[in-house]
């Protein structure tokens, strides 16, 4: 467990600080207690399902006070990557509705003709269906050679008890086999775009800063290629018996039960929070 404070604290939102509708124990209070520390705080998802807003709303209701500018997700890095890279550029997302708002608010020209598509977007989208397939197919095959990029590399989205859902990852695969093409980049953790937009919110460098999250092929990665400190909490996707496997250089700096144990026992006594 860390025996310091560390300036920036980035948080995972799902199986690190909720598990569905349910906040994890102990989440609110260290939120609220490293605020107190005056430490700053961002929440992190690769899930483009969603917006910023969104996940404060969600936050806010779970119990857990959140604005939208304390969350970066896929939506605002596919977003903002596109709006100083490719603003001229035509897109087609495969996506849900939260990431084609925030290309329309942007000002990014969205087509589904194939003639005009200079980059398909391919994301977590439960609306996929064959046509946006063939659309993909067309302009990446047609003469305009239409690039792939995505908005996450992650495979599928777990749910709480078991079970989930493809995620953009399966999508993305679905492009690449019939258009012979390898996706070129991708916005979310642990991929280098995430990682700058988190160290451009928080102002400072990597060594002031931990991140936390459930998942070692994308939180713990992530925080390891951007030379933070990494916490690894076991109340989402990876058990114990997991991290027993785990090579010295892929082990986290810090494994915890619970995520309330990130704050030094000394500021927990403090507090008065006992030995839960
Ligand atoms: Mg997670």
């Amino acid at each position: 467990m860390p025996e310091q404070l560390y300036v920036g604290y980035v948080f995972d939102l799902d199986g690190t600080i909720y598990l569905g509708d349910e906040l994890l124990p102990g989440a609110a209070r260290v939120i609220e207690a490293l605020r107190e520390l005056e430490r700053k705080v961002v929440f992190v998802s690769n899930n483009p399902t969603r917006d910023p807003e969104d996940y404060a709303q969600k936050l806010s209701r779970l119990g857990l006070e959140a604005a939208a500018d304390d969350v970066i997700n896929t939506v605002v890095t596919t977003t903002d990557w596109l709006a100083a890279n490719a603003a001229e550029a035509t897109v087609f997302p495969i996506s849900e509705e939260p990431l084609r708002r925030a290309l329309r608010e942007r000002e990014i020209h969205m087509s589904e003709d194939p003639a005009e598509i200079d980059i398909v977007i391919a994301s977590y989208d439960r609306t996929f269906e064959y046509r946006k397939l063939q659309i993909a197919f067309d302009a990446i095959r047609g003469p305009r050679r239409a690039r792939l990029l995505a908005t996450n590399p992650d495979r599928f989205c777990p749910f709480p008890g078991g079970g989930g859902e493809p995620d953009a990852a399966a999508i993305t695969a679905a492009v690449e086999v019939c258009t012979q093409t390898q996706c070129e980049l991708h916005f979310g953790k642990p991929g280098p775009i995430m990682l700058q937009a988190i160290a451009a919110k928080l102002e400072l460098s990597p060594e002031e800063c931990v991140l936390t999250g459930d998942r070692m092929t994308t939180d713990i990665r992530a925080a390891q290629e951007a030379s933070m400190a990494s916490a690894l909490v076991l109340t989402g996707e990876t058990d114990a018996e997991a991290v027993a496997d785990l090579s010295d250089d892929q082990r986290p700096d810090y494994v915890l039960e619970r995520i309330d144990r990130l704050l030094p026992a000394e500021y927990r006594q403090g507090l008065g929070w006992g030995r839960d």
